[in-house]
């Protein structure tokens, strides 16, 4: 889902697996369930999915946060009792308590701020954050709450507020992730990356530990092999199987933290990347479809007038191109449009670190 729409993929088997699994088989299903159980039915469906995707609502994070807890649980009560042990030493308690309080620190932090709420009193201030670059973002109102509608922002409709530096909706935390959260989620994602994998470390020392509390690593153990008609050696693999059986909630752990491990690393990753590259998830398809303006040649670097100090790129529409005749070059290729935004990638995460402060000081005027 996360890289299906990438212009990277496009005309490959992770392009067409997106349009199947996001666009055909909804499309497939909705037309089967009309069929099928009738209109009202499916009506009252609709209803469903739009109080559950349409609106906030708390029902992704409880989930979320249930999962953790259970996971949790399980820490304290199958690994916790087993640090030190002979593979992890006491001092592991430090990093690993101040990295979880972190975390759900940060979870807490990016659930609850304000993501950067555009409003009434605010919205002329907001405008003046980001510079309007005519080519992803125009000076207009929104048409939803009737603001002025900043550069980089966005109108959420499960939200129903426009959100400046808008980044996405996140049902896991109830919440947009936008100019003024942005560093407590990617502080909850790098925190939870570390969580999983030294997790998944620890429960691996205890899994070893265990071999030897429970007596399969001494050369005696011995297990019965019933084609061979008497005992023979236990192997290492046979062990770990043996403890993981005996410990399931171990084994529950193992399996949770290996499969979300990687994922979660994987997410992380890829979110610190586009805050350093200077876009936003909501921007990245924005330029996904100046790609394909500049793909159907209609990408310009415009003079605006005689005495302009440099060109401007606009998207200019087949049908305006003969009644337009300002000196113009075509744009061939997406790295000729340079992103306003882009201010380098130590600049880029330090401007999502600490963005600029809600409510600029008013100038006052003295003498
Ligand atoms: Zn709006
Ligand atoms: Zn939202």
């Amino acid at each position: 889902m996360i890289l299906g729409p990438n212009r990277m993929f496009r005309g490959t088997i992770v392009a067409h697996a997106y349009a199947a699994v996001a666009k055909t088989l909804p499309a497939l299903v909705q037309r089967w369930a009309r069929s099928g159980v009738g209109n009202a039915v499916a009506g009252r469906a609709d209803r469903m999915w739009a109080a559950l995707f349409g609106r906030r609502n708390p029902l992704f994070q409880v989930i979320a946060i249930t999962i953790y807890c259970v996971g949790l649980a399980i820490f304290f009560l199958c690994v916790a009792p087993h640090i030190p042990n002979r593979y992890a030493g006491m001092w592991h308690w430090l990093p690993i308590s101040v990295t979880l309080v972190a975390n759900m620190g940060f979870y807490a932090a990016a659930s609850a701020a304000d993501p950067g709420t555009v409003t009434p009193d605010n919205a002329r201030a907001a405008c003046r954050v980001f510079p309007y670059d005519c080519l992803l973002y125009f000076r207009r109102n929104c048409d939803t709450c009737r603001l002025p509608k900043p550069a980089r922002s966005k109108h959420c409709s499960t939200c129903g507020k426009c959100v400046q530096m808008a980044e996405h909706h996140c049902v896991w935390l109830n919440n947009c992730v936008g100019l003024r959260n942005t560093r407590w989620f990617v502080g909850f994602l790098a925190t939870f990356a570390i969580v999983c994998v030294y997790g998944a470390y620890l429960a691996s020392t205890v899994l070893l530990e265990l071999r030897h509390v429970l007596g399969l690593a001494s050369a005696a153990a011995a297990v019965w092999d019933d084609d061979l008609g008497r005992h023979v050696a236990l192997s290492f693999r046979s062990s770990l199987l043996y403890v993981l059986d005996s410990r399931p909630l171990l084994a529950v752990l193992l399996v949770l933290l290996v499969v979300m491990a990687p994922a979660i690393v994987f997410f992380a990753g890829y979110q610190l990347r586009i805050v350093m590259l200077g876009y936003t998830g909501n921007e990245e398809t924005k330029w996904l479809n100046v790609a394909d303006a500049i793909h159907d040649g209609v990408v310009f670097a415009v003079r605006e007038s005689d005495d302009a100090p440099r060109e401007v790129i606009r998207v200019i529409e087949e049908e305006d191109q003969p009644a337009d005749l300002r000196p113009r070059r075509p744009i061939t290729h997406l790295r000729q449009v340079p992103n306003l935004y882009d201010r380098g990638p130590w600049r880029n995460l330090a401007f999502a670190l600490f963005p600029p402060p809600s409510a600029p000081a008013r100038k006052t005027h003295t003498g």
